[in-house]
């Protein structure tokens, strides 16, 4: 969608040669407040919901290290105007200009504040970059669609350096770089050495449930071992709260797995899609928010790849 159809279909009044946006979008504020973590480390809580008009897509987990260097960011949010309050939040807490951002996936809660910071500033893995040069623009113009004025301003902007490295080092912080798959198909989850927080990026939900509209469930798990193998003392999830006992990598896997079971037995029990998403909740998943919204757009994910995978082709080789 262009500039001038997003106008349009906000509502905006005037000529298209000089926009004015509707009084009312100044009324459109995000109250971000930074957590500290671990030394240097602060962090920004989402709320555990689904995007809404209420919330402005302000459901994501975003980090902030503050190093000698400068500020080494991680994810961006929803929006641009998520963006510049980040960016003032940041400048509010550290005192300090940002030097790195990198963007864990391509999910747009996660880097649709980019357009704040420098271009040549935002690191990302390669599969990253090439999956929001094909879909970002289909992502901006569902949540502008989904959050209406919250979006105003956004322009996708893609990440200018594309990480084939491991490690990065601002001051006294080395960053390991991780990349992994399973949410997406280039998932980068980030160790700080320094404090030993690893920033999961959207391997880990905690208490909110994941969300799989791009998931490789078989290496998730694979992701989610792996994560569990790499030393660390605090996991920071992509949603939810911060985890100091591996917490987040147990539940997001006893969920997955738990779902995967519920849809292969619906497969082989012949269910379709609705009667599929029936399912009932044990529990222990109580505590997950958004988990029966989730569980019925999993369905739609997921079940398409399974029947095809799991129920015997029709009509073949008996001719
Ligand atoms: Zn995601």
């Amino acid at each position: 969608m262009d500039k001038i159809r997003r106008h349009l279909l906000l509502g905006a009044a005037s000529s298209l040669a000089m926009p004015i946006l509707p009084a009312y979008a100044e009324t459109f504020q995000y109250d971000l407040k930074a957590v500290r973590i671990a030394q240097n480390s602060y962090v920004v809580i989402g709320k555990r919901e689904f995007f809404t008009k209420e919330n402005g897509g302000d459901i994501v987990n975003i980090a902030f290290i503050s190093t000698s260097e400068g500020v080494v960011v991680i994810d961006t949010g929803p929006s641009q105007r998520y963006g510049v309050a980040l960016k003032k939040l940041i400048k509010q807490t550290t005192g300090k200009e940002v030097v790195r951002v990198y963007n864990t996936h391509f999910h747009p809660d996660h880097c649709l504040g980019n357009q704040v910071f420098k271009t040549q500033d935002i690191a990302a893995l390669p599969k990253t970059i090439s999956g929001l040069k094909v879909s970002g623009d289909g992502f901006s113009d569902n949540l502008y669609r989904l959050l209406g004025d919250w979006m105003l301003g956004t322009e996708l902007t893609i990440p200018g350096i594309p990480i084939t490295f491991s490690s990065e080092k601002f001051g006294e912080h080395r960053f390991e770089l991780l990349p992994m798959q399973g949410h997406t198909d280039a998932d980068l989850a980030i160790l700080d050495h320094t404090t030993g927080v690893l920033y999961a990026g959207d391997l880990c939900f905690l208490d909110r449930a994941a969300t799989t509209p791009h998931a490789d469930l078989q290496k998730w798990y694979e992701a989610l071992k792996s994560l569990r193998k790499t030393p660390h003392k605090v996991i920071f999830p992509g949603h939810g709260p911060v985890d100091s006992t591996d917490r987040s990598i147990d539940q997001t896997d006893q969920y997955l797995r738990w779902l995967e079971g519920q849809l292969v037995a619906s497969v082989k029990n012949g269910k379709d899609m609705i009667e599929a998403s029936q399912m009932s909740v044990p529990p222990e998943f109580k505590s997950i928010d958004v988990i029966k919204d989730e569980i019925e757009r999993s369905v739609a994910h997921l079940y398409p790849g399974l029947e095809e995978k799991l129920l015997p082709f029709v009509g073949q080789g008996d001719g």
